[in-house]
């Protein structure tokens, strides 16, 4: 039984709440209440992780979990097979180190065995306890856990149909559907089968990590690629990550990324690949994952991030250069396109705001006064390099508009004789429905504003985007266009939706 602590409102994160174990069997919940900071910046989608047998494997769950925690902060979990038809839990709102301690576990780890993690943001069903993951069923005595990355555009079309036939949903999950559809299957067959089935149902973004209580591990891609999914190995024993920072803080080898629609199956016989007879001609991994979401130190599909977010900067300096005395991010937002920016340009580079690294999410805001306190405390200006200056900022992207807004005034307040915005992407235009936090097009601030419009909202003197062939070109993959997912910029959906979807359309 999960009972609340209590409800903490702020800016659109509730619920925070200490971890609970529960093993396949039972449930003892724990509890504690924390507070956060938002900002109007898009939020990542989740991150998950998973290792095959190993004597520490909740340990270093946690590490892979520590490492992946931008991908997610509302909550965390890691599930463990070690027993016969059993897995083991511990499960919170809030951030990795805020839930688990040594003694959580050692105690779901046991004498060890294979595990799962996941770090959540919502972008289907609420922020609450009950939808952090792994998501933990038993079917004829036996447990399966499974951690989602990404989002199924077509769940609450399936949800309704197998709710006709009797299904109950515990959750608002989108991968309790997923979770369903595999249950349904595992009847008829044997635990690969019933995944195979299932994928054919479900349409969207998806990259899995599935825990069954003999201890194997899986992971699946989705057909598209939208959501990286790498495979390393550590001192032998094999580790699925969603980005590649999480194997090297385990200190793990990098052995490759997954293809989409591919199945690894890692028990021990060692690892198999079941990959789709018929591979899709073209691959959408999300190219937000390289501008924003992933982090600098990873390399997904051969790519390394920052590398990448270096040339995104060159190619907006070739695209649109303006004379000015510095070039500067709002750390950590655009630091490494703008390096790129500068290197190209010739224009000096300067950290001219200071970010505060030691903002936890856990004071209390409850005042206006607070508030404001609560956006000074994380950055904080040279004063001395800002005055009577021309400034060029930039940005990784611009969602709302209301965070760049209040950079810009900033700046003003404190004297800067011009500020130019350069964006190291195209305007988003189109909402996100493949696990992003923009799902509407109302929350985009260039859906509903022309570049001029925008540029005086912001209270700039020049605006300008990096250009969609600009940004596809700086990626320096062959044929980006069909390699990448750019939906949110140009309205070309990769995979359909109905009029439906939302991130209340579970219920
Ligand atoms: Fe990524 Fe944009 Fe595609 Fe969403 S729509 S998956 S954010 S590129």
């Amino acid at each position: 039984m999960i009972e609340k602590a209590g409800l903490i409102e702020d800016c659109g994160m509730k619920n925070f709440w200490k971890g609970y174990d529960y093993c396949s069997e039972i449930s003892i919940q724990q509890q504690s209440q924390q507070n956060c900071l938002c900002s109007g910046v898009p939020k990542e989608e989740c991150g998950v992780f998973g290792i095959y047998r190993h004597p520490e494997a909740a340990q270093l769950t946690y590490f892979g979990l520590y490492a992946l925690q931008h991908r997610g902060q509302e909550s965390a979990g890691i599930s463990v097979a070690r027993e016969k038809d059993k897995i083991f839990s511990h499960k919170g709102m809030g951030l990795v180190h805020d839930i688990f301690d040594m003694e959580d576990l050692k105690r779901i780890e046991g004498g060890g065995g294979s595990a799962i993690g996941h770090v959540r943001y919502s972008t289907t069903g609420d922020s609450n306890l009950t939808n952090a993951q792994p998501f933990v069923v038993q079917h004829r005595g036996r447990a399966y856990a499974v951690a989602h990355n990404g989002n199924l555009v077509n769940a609450h079309i399936l949800k309704n149909e197998l709710e006709e036939n009797g299904s109950i949903f515990q959750t608002t999950m989108d991968s309790e559907v997923f979770l369903h559809l595999f249950i349904k299957n595992l009847k008829q067959g044997n635990v690969i089968q019933a995944i195979q089935k299932a994928v054919v149902k479900i349409e969207g973004a998806y990259s899995f990590v599935l825990l069954t209580c003999k201890g194997e591990v899986i992971g699946v891609k989705d057909p598209h690629g939208f959501r990286p999914l790498a495979l390393g190995k550590l001192n032998g024993h094999y580790v699925l990550s969603s980005e590649t920072c999480a194997f090297d803080l385990v200190q793990a080898e990098f052995v490759r990324e997954l293809d989409p629609g591919e199945i690894v199956i890692i028990n021990e016989d060692g690892v198999q690949s079941i990959k789709p007879e018929k591979p899709l001609e073209t691959r959408s991994l999300c190219i937000f994952e390289y501008i924003y979401f992933a982090r600098p130190d990873s390399t997904i599909c051969g790519k390394n991030v920052y590398q990448m977010r270096k040339a995104l900067g060159r190619q907006l300096a070739k695209e649109s250069h303006v004379d000015a005395d510095f070039v500067m991010p709002f750390p950590d937002s655009g630091n490494y396109s703008a390096i790129g920016y500068a290197e190209e340009s010739g224009i000096q580079f300067e950290m001219a705001m200071i970010r505060n690294h030691y903002v936890g999410r856990s004071f209390i805001q409850p005042t206006q006064s607070m508030r404001d306190f609560a956006v000074r405390v994380k950055l904080n200006p040279v004063r001395e390099l800002i005055k009577g200056k021309e400034i060029i900022i930039i940005e990784d992207s611009i969602i709302r508009g209301t965070t760049a807004r209040t950079r810009v005034q900033a700046l003003r307040n404190l004297g800067a004789k011009k500020v130019h915005m350069r964006i190291s992407c195209p305007p988003h235009r189109f909402p996100c429905y493949y696990g992003i936090d923009f799902s509407t097009k109302g929350e985009l601030v260039a859906a509903t504003k022309t570049q001029m419009e925008l540029t005086h909202f912001l209270g700039l003197d020049t605006l300008h985007y990096l250009s969609i062939e600009g940004m596809l070109e700086a990626s320096g993959v062959e044929n980006p266009a069909d390699n990448f997912c750019k939906a949110c910029f140009d309205g070309s959906y990769p995979v359909a939706f109905d009029s439906g979807i939302s991130k209340k359309c579970m219920g």
